[in-house]
């Protein structure tokens, strides 16, 4: 996938242009990898049928190694987010603030940004990917596509940046 920006200035492009660099790197590791294969994932908090909207590993990988699409960020106040996907435009728009988080010395501010970067990526990958109502019993944060890779791709980055 490429990420272009819009309305960025210089030092908010760099920082894009860097971590989306890590996340793919990331994206593209045997780690990452294993840790997607190795267990279901939850599509969005939907019921099918009575039934989790599931889908495997496998099926999951496959869909984030080979169909990303390219896309843009821009700056912008989401209401009540940190960002926003617009799948229709390709487009993403992230707090600045959460942009900023790049320029940070604190390693875990800056995965914040390799957190958003990633979850808004699998927003963009499928409209299926969704995640209104997570955080629950049924709909935990680490098996749903959204935040779990989100969440992953954060851990990853954070333990090959000791
Ligand atoms: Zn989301």
């Amino acid at each position: 996938m490429k990420i272009g920006t819009q309305n960025l200035n210089e030092k908010r492009k760099k920082a894009i242009k860097e971590a989306t660099a890590d996340v793919c790197k990331i994206l593209a590791s045997d780690e990452f990898k294993q840790r997607v294969l190795a267990q279901q994932w939850l599509v969005s908090c939907d019921l099918i049928n009575g039934q989790p909207d599931v889908m495997t590993g496998q099926q999951v990988f496959d869909l984030i190694n080979k169909k990303i699409p390219d896309y843009s960020v821009h700056p912008r106040h989401p209401w009540n987010a940190i960002a926003q996907t617009d799948p229709a435009n390709d487009r993403v728009a992230i707090k600045p603030a959460r942009i900023k988080n790049w320029n940070a010395t604190d390693k875990k501010e800056r995965a914040n940004l390799i957190n958003t970067i990633a979850h808004e990526t699998m927003h963009i990958l499928s409209g299926s990917f969704r995640d209104g109502g997570h955080g629950t019993t049924e709909c935990p944060d680490a098996r749903l596509v959204s935040y779990g890779i989100g969440n992953l791709v954060e851990e990853l980055w954070l333990a090959s940046h000791p």
